[in-house]
């Protein structure tokens, strides 16, 4: 078994939706389980050109699951949600309904997998120097730790967190604000409290 961290992200079209849909879909992958899961965070998106304020904003989060999936079954996995979502692959880094990226991968005994082959590469060569995806998997799980690059809260720091919290759930709550009768919050707050979260998480 491992520990695998998942970033989600989405430009284009109902992107809440779409990342949430996401998570369950992920968490109902035969040999995955849901650990822990981030809120939405915003920004601007990023081209091979740099931020460019026109384009559509980005949503993204961080999933954290345990999976008997081996590393390229996972992302094989993951690449057939992004499909279902209607994901095309015109453009490196062009906007998208949806893109799962493996961040990084831990065994059972808590060693960091490497991988590095012509379609995977673990850690994510570029998950330190990106915010949207530091500041999600530090919501999802406060003390992670980035191999060969540090605590991720430290990172976050370096890079400068310049996404704005999205007011949802986290991915793996059941109802969105906006589905949610008015007179039930009380009852799905404290849910909100105690779902999905890591040991020593803030909620
Ligand atoms: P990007 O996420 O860089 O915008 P894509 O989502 O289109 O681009 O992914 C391009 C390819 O990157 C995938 O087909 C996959 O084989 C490869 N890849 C390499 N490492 C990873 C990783 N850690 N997570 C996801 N995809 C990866
Ligand atoms: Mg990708």
């Amino acid at each position: 078994m491992s520990r695998a961290v998942i970033a989600l992200g989405a430009n284009l079209g109902d992107r809440g939706s779409t990342l949430r849909a996401a998570a369950a879909a992920v968490a109902a992958v035969p040999g995955v389980r849901p650990v822990a899961s981030s809120h939405e965070v915003e920004s601007v998106a990023v081209t091979l050109d740099g931020p460019d304020t026109a384009k559509p904003r980005y949503r993204n989060a961080v999933v954290v699951v345990d999976t008997d999936l081996g590393p390229q079954e996972l992302l094989d996995a993951l690449h057939a949600i992004e499909d279902a979502h209607g994901r095309t692959r015109e453009v490196r880094w062009g906007d998208r309904t949806l893109d799962l990226d493996v961040v990084a991968l831990q065994d059972d005994d808590g060693t960091d997998v490497l991988v590095d082959t012509a379609t995977l590469t673990v850690p994510h060569p570029r998950a330190h120097e990106r915010a949207f995806v530091l500041a999600p998997w530090h919501d999802a799980d406060p003390s992670a730790v980035l191999p060969g690059a540090g605590p991720v809260a430290d990172l976050l720091a370096a890079v400068g967190d310049d996404t704005e919290r999205v007011d949802e759930p986290r991915l793996f709550d059941e109802p969105t604000r906006a589905s949610r009768p008015a007179d039930a919050t009380a009852a799905t707050d404290v849910a909100d409290a105690t779902a999905a979260t890591p040991p020593g998480a803030a909620s």
